[in-house]
């Protein structure tokens, strides 16, 4: 039988949304495979996860440690080759904790790789079927993984329908003593705080995000006008901080903000995977964009093609009229 292992992050004593999503993806491998869910950290933050995952897996693994107190993949990544058997299937979320553990694992368990699965096609013998995004999402891959030897996979957060929380009955197996020696040469010293910057972007409902296709630094008005006529906050991707329009705290995606609105206007933004990943909590997501094929429509709840300059101080006055 196919056995699966489901890395669980979390911080603050809370799993991150892919806990749920998981399911789904080992569902789509093998609907027959065992699912396991594996829990490393220390102390009562752990505890509360593990046992929050008995809720959704029937199995739940933890690992209590010391030195699992940060997720240094390093650390972790010396705790798993103990742990999960070399032939299983591994999952881990591809974020930059996924990236740095998976690929060193694949090697020490001699076992396949593949990185970013947004969808699995089942197993065909020994070989895995899964489709990855290249060129920003604009085009899929199709790929095939030799499993005889098991597999260590990142999967993209958000790819994977999440399955409601609810009575697996699950029950937690404490394997810290089996972790072995987890010394390790990179260690972790501190995490300093990104700067909230005069708005925080995380505690808005409402965000209107600007992205590229906002052309130029004085364009930025355009938005704030909008902003201020929905009660909303602007934010914005990458690239708009990186040309200094915007300041870093208002950053949306994987090296910038996590953000949870109810509502995100996606202004000019082609929804790469790391914008995408700093967007939680399954909020309506309208896109406007001048490109139909913009990958951002595929995750969009109302998807506009037009230029958001003209857009947006149209949608501005309509609201200010009403
Ligand atoms: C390690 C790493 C971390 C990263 N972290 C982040 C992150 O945290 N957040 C983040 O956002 N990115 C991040 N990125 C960058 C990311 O890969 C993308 O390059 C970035 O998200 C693209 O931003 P964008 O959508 O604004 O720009 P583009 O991809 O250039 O898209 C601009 C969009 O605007 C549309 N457009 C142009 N003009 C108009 C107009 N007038 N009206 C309507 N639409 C228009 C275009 O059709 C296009 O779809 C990271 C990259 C790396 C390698």
């Amino acid at each position: 039988m196919t056995q699966i292992f489901a890395y669980i992050p979390f911080s603050n004593g809370v799993a991150e949304d892919i806990a749920q999503e998981y399911p789904t993806a080992a569902g789509k491998i093998d609907e027959s495979a065992s699912l396991t869910a594996i829990v490393t950290g220390s102390g009562a933050d752990l505890d509360k996860v593990a046992n929050d995952m008995t809720s959704i897996y029937s199995q739940v693994i933890k690992v209590d440690h010391a030195d699992l107190g940060y997720p240094n993949a390093e650390v972790v990544r010396k705790a798993l080759v103990n742990i999960i058997p070399s032939d299983a299937i591994f999952l881990v979320a591809h974020n930059t904790f996924g990236m740095d553990l998976g690929p060193g694992l694949s090697v020490k368990m001699d076992s396949a790789y593949a990185a970013d699965i947004v969808d699995f096609e089942g197993i065909d013998g020994t070989t895995l079927k899964a489709v990855r995004q290249e060129l920003g999402g604009a085009v899929s891959t199709h790929v095939t993984v030799d499993i005889s030897s098991g597999a260590v996979l990142t999967v993209r957060p958000g790819s994977f329908a999440p399955v409601e929380k609810g009575s697996a009955g699950g029950s937690v197996v404490d394997k810290s003593s089996d972790a072995g020696d987890l010394s390790t040469k990179r260690k972790f010293l501190e995490i300093v705080a990104a700067e909230v910057g005069d708005v925080d972007i995380t505690k808005s409902d409402v965000l209107v995000s600007v992205g590229r296709g906002i052309e130029d630094e004085d364009n930025i008005d355009i938005a704030q006008e909008l902003a201020e006529a929905m009660n909303a906050v602007v934010s914005c991707s990458r690239p708009i901080v990186d040309a200094k329009w915007l300041e870093k705290s208002r950053q949306v995606g994987t090296s910038g903000q996590t953000v949870k609105p109810k509502v995100y206007m996606a202004m000019g933004i082609s929804g790469s995977f790391q914008h995408l990943g700093g967007i939680k909590g399954n909020p309506f997501i309208v896109a406007v964009n001048k490109n139909p094929k913009a990958p951002i429509f595929q995750v969009a709840d109302v998807g506009i093609v037009e230029d958001i300059l003209d857009f947006m101080p149209e949608l501005t006055e309509a609201i200010n009229d009403l």
